[in-house]
């Protein structure tokens, strides 16, 4: 990697106010020490703004702020972490942080256990946006305003991931553009982006995915830069897309907020070094620190199964440096570099902290998402592999995501304080009411958190935000995409629907208090053929054939002729030959009785399941 030099071309002053910018929505609660005093201090607001929330004059801010070398005058903004400093000198004892800057935090990234070795790495971003707004060209833009650092005979591979160099520092660029991908690896537990452009267009302005990547951003605690995109068109309007950000909370610099913005023409590769030096200036900031000295662990972005290579991966790495030869254990498979190449199609001996590489070896493809952790031998790393294939297992048949009828137990035991929605109406209007009915529910104890509200229909998206921060979707009115309930249904993500407005709320201030009933969900356990049927003693037995699963005596079963159910009921008896068994497996026949029921068919299908509290 190039040696990592300072960026110095930008004035001081912005430096420094980015520096304190919180790019999310950062709310603290303070408490005046010897008084009941409790503020809400926001993301920003003025000097005159933060004086009369905390009840002390203006004067009196103005100088605290100067003890601490800030100049300030009375209409002045000041950020949000500023403001706690301040509330701090002044008395107020800072309680507790919520909203989504706390949230933040559940998401780190790869933490260092020995933080005594730290050398800067370069930060890896993500494009997020709407469809259209022009994610893919600027991320080819990107990479060919760049292709003067790419030396003779290289050629650009894609391998998911690449990076580029500005003034001899490196930014790592995911080339998965949108936020599906960016919250399925989050829903896997990893977090590898430090800052996301979000892109807008400049002719189209906010749209919805724009809405849905900023929650995303924020979700995950991630800093947001603004690249306002196609400023060539002829009906580009600037100052539309910064009002319409503001209307959501996303205020730019120049609008007194911290959230850097850049106009940018993807398609005339314009204001795309402006771009690329402010994502150093906001990486700079975050002080972004790996340690080159160790044994590396790196996320999965991408992995495929190649005819003749054999199982690949690309890996970011997070921490440490990979080695041709290191043995590592990723996801549940495990494996050996055998050999290991750059974005460029180079073969690399060694990747350092935050470059992504696609590595050979692997015994199997893992996961994007999936960890890599290189191990001390071959040994060590396959025995891992087999621990976590174990652990998954268990884990499918354990743990359950946050619904709304386990939420009050999870509260009790601790696991969580707020509970996340994310809510969808049928029109704009019906948001603010339920958000309003919503937000009166909370209590000391327990929180609402709207992460995201829209109208429109529950996507794919919503369902992954959902996933990705332990909340529930709550539909008014609105209905679940096909792929978003068959991506629920799989996840175990809870999707309520209402038509009524009471009955939602009520639903969740019954779940916070704990005595909502519970919902059962049904659990498949296999399906059985009907092959053949014969009469005992006056009654029909179905010769049976188990194509999956299993036949479990007592169990639920579900008659379906031709893809409808006819008849639910239950097993009542079961018979290997002629004797009675519990239980019989795929593969097997047997002979099968169904509760009130005797006109069975050649042809049924018995689908037997069980019923479960969600
Ligand atoms: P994505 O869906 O966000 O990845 O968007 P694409 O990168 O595929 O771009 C969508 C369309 O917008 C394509 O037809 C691009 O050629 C066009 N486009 C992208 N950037 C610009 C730009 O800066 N100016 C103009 N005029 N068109 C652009």
């Amino acid at each position: 990697m190039a040696k990592r030099r300072r960026y110095t071309a930008r004035p001081a002053r912005k430096r420094r106010k980015v520096a304190k910018a919180a790019p999310y929505e950062n709310t603290t609660v303070a408490t005046k020490a010897e008084g009941k005093q409790r503020v809400k201090i926001p993301s920003s607001l003025t000097v005159k703004q933060f004086a009369d929330l905390i009840e002390v004059s203006a004067i009196e801010v103005i100088k605290q702020l100067m003890r601490n070398g800030i100049m300030a005058n009375i209409n002045q903004v000041i950020d949000h972490d500023t403001a706690v400093t301040v509330a701090s000198d002044l008395g107020y004892e800072v309680l507790e942080e919520k909203g989504r800057g706390a949230k933040a935090k559940k998401y780190q990234r790869f933490q260092e256990d020995d933080t005594s070795v730290q050398k800067p790495r370069s930060p890896i971003v993500t494009i997020m946006g709407h469809v259209d707004h022009g994610k893919t060209s600027l991320l080819d833009a990107i990479r060919e305003t760049n292709v003067t650092a790419t030396e003779v005979g290289e050629i650009t591979q894609h391998i998911g991931a690449y990076q580029v160099d500005i003034h001899g520092q490196r930014i790592t660029f995911l080339d998965t553009p949108g936020h599906e991908a960016f919250t399925a690896m989050r829903a896997h537990g990893a977090q590898v982006t430090d800052i996301a452009i979000l892109v807008v267009a400049a002719d189209d302005g906010v749209m919805p995915q724009t809405l849905e990547a900023i929650a995303h951003a924020r979700a995950a605690g991630v800093p947001i830069v603004v690249a306002i995109n196609k400023v060539d068109k002829p009906d580009a309007n600037l100052q539309r897309v910064k009002q319409q950000l503001a209307d959501h909370e996303l205020l730019i610099e120049e609008w007194g907020g911290d959230v850097v913005s850049i106009a940018v023409s993807a398609k005339k590769r314009e204001g795309i070094s402006d771009l690329l030096e402010n994502l150093l200036i906001v990486a700079e900031l975050e002080e972004l620190k790996a340690n080159p000295e160790r044994h590396a662990v790196g996320v999965v972005i991408e992995a495929k199964l190649d005819k003749t290579k054999g199982p690949l991966a690309t890996v970011l790495i997070q921490t440490g440096t990979l080695k041709v030869g290191d043995p590592f254990t990723v996801g549940d498979t495990w494996g050996k570099v055998k050999a290991m190449f750059n974005d460029k199609g180079k073969h690399l001996r060694k990747a350092e902290p935050a470059s992504p590489v696609e590595i050979l070896g692997m015994e199997s493809v893992p996961q994007a998402g999936d960890t890599l952790t290189v191990t001390a031998n071959e040994k060590e790393a396959r025995t891992q592999a087999q621990k976590r294939q174990e652990e998954k297992r268990l884990a499918l048949t354990t743990t359950r995501p946050l619904s709304l009828s386990n939420f009050f137990s999870q509260i009790r035991d601790g696991v969580v304080k707020e509970l996340s929605i994310i809510l969808k109406t049928d029109v704009q209007g019906s948001i603010e009411p339920i958000k309003t009915s919503l937000e009166r529910l909370n209590t000391d104890e327990v929180k609402v958190n709207i992460l995201h509200s829209d109208s429109g229909s529950i996507t794919e998206s919503d369902v992954l935000l959902a996933l990705a921060s332990k909340g529930i979707i709550l539909g008014f009115n609105t209905r679940p995409e096909p792929g978003a309930r068959q991506l629920a249904d799989s996840e175990g993500v809870d999707i309520r629907q209402y038509a009524v407005i009471y009955n939602l709320v009520d639903d969740v201030e019954k779940a916070m208090k704990g005595i909502l009933e519970p919902t059962y969900i049904e659990v498949v356990e296999g399906h059985a053929e009907v092959r053949v049927i014969f009469s005992a003693r006056g009654s029909k037995v179905a010769g049976v054939y188990v194509t999956d699963g299993t036949i479990t005596r007592g169990a639920l079963a579900r008659i379906m002729r031709q893809g409808e159910t006819i008849f639910e009921s239950s097993v009542s008896s079961l018979k290997r030959f002629k004797d009675d068994v519990k239980e019989v497996a795929s593969g097997f026949e047997c002979g099968v009785g169904i509760e009130g029921y005797s006109d069975l068919e050649v042809g049924d299908i018995v689908e037997l399941y069980r019923t479960e509290r969600a």
